[in-house]
């Protein structure tokens, strides 16, 4: 670690993940001077390109970039900090084991087995999905409002909620209203009849939480993705990986004049006159900050960094119950030669492929999870950013990204015995849809929610950092007495993927954060 310029700064932020560069590239152009302290040897935290065998790169947590707000990405101006896209605007695809995959774009649905009902139901969906989305994004970018308190910013923020949903019109609002607190399994049954489409739907519900397609609270984590983008939602890959984003972001902090310093882990976060007052690094060395900004988890920096004897007792339980246990594993596979895909043409190839047949696959496939239990049938998302971004592999080699859904933190029979077994039932669950894939296959690696946790020092291994619940969501998130970038400690802010609007690369806790920071100092 390199040593920070100065002993004091205006603000220290825990993490260069990618919520930590956005927020300290917002601070730093409000002219605070900025310190970001990375405790792993690159910024991004779980949104990183590294090698996994020799040759072979691969984005190791997020591999697809759409929850970004297209607003964001250019206000941050990527591209002249060197960020260029090796694919854009890729299709989904729902893969069929006798070859007839069903395709999903902004133009709609396309498939030999695609109903004209299925048709017509898929463009309808679309469109109310982009209504209800777009209604709701305005409360993604910005605080959520408190309850309770008297405050006319909070009341404001309200009414506006209330006028957002209102303006859906009387058919679209009913329609939120009924679907809202619904579970997508019993949605999609009401809409659709091939299994095929209500299983890559689901999956869009269930990727990242831990839900099946029959858990409540699934049509939430649906709408709350699509509300990321307003409805518009681009899959997109940058050359090099989602770790090119990441250095992308890390120039911009720069550029903005932060100062970032990475293998600089941060073992305490100080607190003088009831106040965060700076942080104590791992190496010994104390920078003082009036105010401390944590890209940390919740759970680890409220009970690792900070410490529970500076908070009070209801408050220590409502973070030690937070549900941070992830279910979400990632399987990266590096080919000697690509198989074929039957059925699938080079374009779509290059797309999101999805192994979920139908939605009670995919239930099925949880069901194990519950119980500690890998899925036997796992249900998969796959790229191959190699198609179109061959810098990632030896040339003619390529990698194969999977986020595999689901992988219990702990597993009955220990990762250390099932890892393998694991691994190879991922590859043959992929194998069916491309047969001999096996044979091409010339290094593996399996990160499970506990390797991430580790890896990404994300407390729990969760892709949100905190499951997306109705308990743990939007005026409540991470809890109570935290909500607002806010927490129970005056100088402590959180700016990470544990509070509102959540995980996803999509930088807007970040952004949101910066802005809450500003106005307390104001
Ligand atoms: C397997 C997997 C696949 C995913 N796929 C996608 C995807 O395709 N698309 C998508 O949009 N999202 C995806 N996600 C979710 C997304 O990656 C995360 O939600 C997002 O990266 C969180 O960003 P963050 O900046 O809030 O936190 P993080 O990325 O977790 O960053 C927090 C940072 O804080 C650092 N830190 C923690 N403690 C300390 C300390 N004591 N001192 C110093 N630094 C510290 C960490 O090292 C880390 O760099 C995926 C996640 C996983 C795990």
């Amino acid at each position: 670690m390199t040593t920070p310029a100065r002993a004091r700064y205006d603000a220290v932020i825990v993490g260069g993940g990618h919520n930590g560069l956005v927020c300290a590239t917002y601070l730093a152009r409000a002219g605070r001077s900025v310190l970001v302290l990375e405790a792993a040897d690159r910024v991004g935290g779980a949104a990183v390109t590294r090698e996994f065998a020799p040759g072979f790169q691969v984005s190791a947590g997020a591999h697809l970039l759409h929850l970004m707000p297209p607003a964001l990405l250019n206000d941050l101006d990527l591209g002249a900090h060197g960020l260029k896209f090796a694919a854009h605007n890729l299709p989904t695809v729902a893969l069929s084991a006798d070859g007839q995959h069903l395709s999903m774009q902004a133009g709609g649905g396309s498939g030999a087995r695609l109903s004209a009902a299925d048709a017509r139901a898929y463009t309808e969906w679309r469109r109310l999905m982009r209504q209800i989305s777009g209604a709701l994004h305005p409360l993604l970018n910005g605080a959520p409002p408190r309850l309770g308190t008297d405050a006319w910013s909070d009341r404001k923020s309200l009414m506006r909620l209330g006028w957002r949903i209102r303006r859906l019109g009387r058919r679209d609002m009913r329609e939120l209203l009924r679907i809202g607190l619904m579970n997508v399994h019993d949605l999609l049954e009401d809409r659709f009849e091939s299994p095929q489409l209500k299983g890559a739907l689901a999956l869009d519900a269930v990727l990242g939480t831990n839900y099946g397609p029959r858990s409540p609270g699934s049509v939430l984590s649906l709408l709350y993705r699509l509300a990321a983008t307003g409805g518009t939602e681009v899959l997109s890959q940058p050359q090099g990986g989602l770790g090119a984003l990441s250095a992308a972001l890390g120039r911009a902090a720069t550029a903005a004049g932060a100062e970032i310093h990475t293998a600089a882990p941060v073992e305490r976060i100080l607190v003088k006159d009831d106040r965060a007052s700076g942080v104590a690094l791992a190496s010994g060395q104390q920078v003082l900050a009036p105010v401390v900004v944590s890209n940390a988890d919740p759970k680890t920096t409220f009970l690792g960094l900070l410490g529970a004897e500076f908070l009070d007792a209801g408050f220590v339980r409502r973070i030690t119950h937070l549900r941070t246990r992830g279910f979400t594993g990632k399987v990266h596979l590096a080919l000697d030669r690509l198989p074929k895909f039957p059925g699938l043409d080079p374009e779509s190839l290059r797309g999101r492929l999805l192994v979920a047949p139908d939605a009670d696959y995919i239930e099925r496939a949880y069901n194990h999870a519950k119980y500690n239990e890998y899925s036997a049938v796992p249900m998969l998302e796959v790229t191959v950013p190699s198609l179109s971004d061959p810098s990632l592999a030896p040339a003619g080699s390529h990698v194969v990204s999977i986020v595999v859904q689901y992988a219990p933190y702990e597993l009955n029979e220990g990762w250390a015995t099932g890892r393998q077994r694991f691994t190879d039932i991922v590859i043959d669950t992929l194998g069916a849809y491309a047969p001999g894939l096996r044979e091409c296959v010339r290094a593996s690696e399996l990160l499970t929610p506990a390797d991430i946790e580790r890896e990404f020092r994300i407390h729990g291994g969760h892709w949100h950092h905190a499951e997306i619940a109705f308990d743990q969501f939007f005026m409540v998130r991470p809890v109570p007495g935290a909500t607002q970038y806010e927490t129970p400690l005056p100088g402590l802010f959180l700016c990470g993927a544990g509070c509102h609007p959540g995980g996803g690369v999509m930088g807007l806790a970040g952004r949101n954060a910066a802005r809450q920071v500003m106005n307390r100092a104001a």
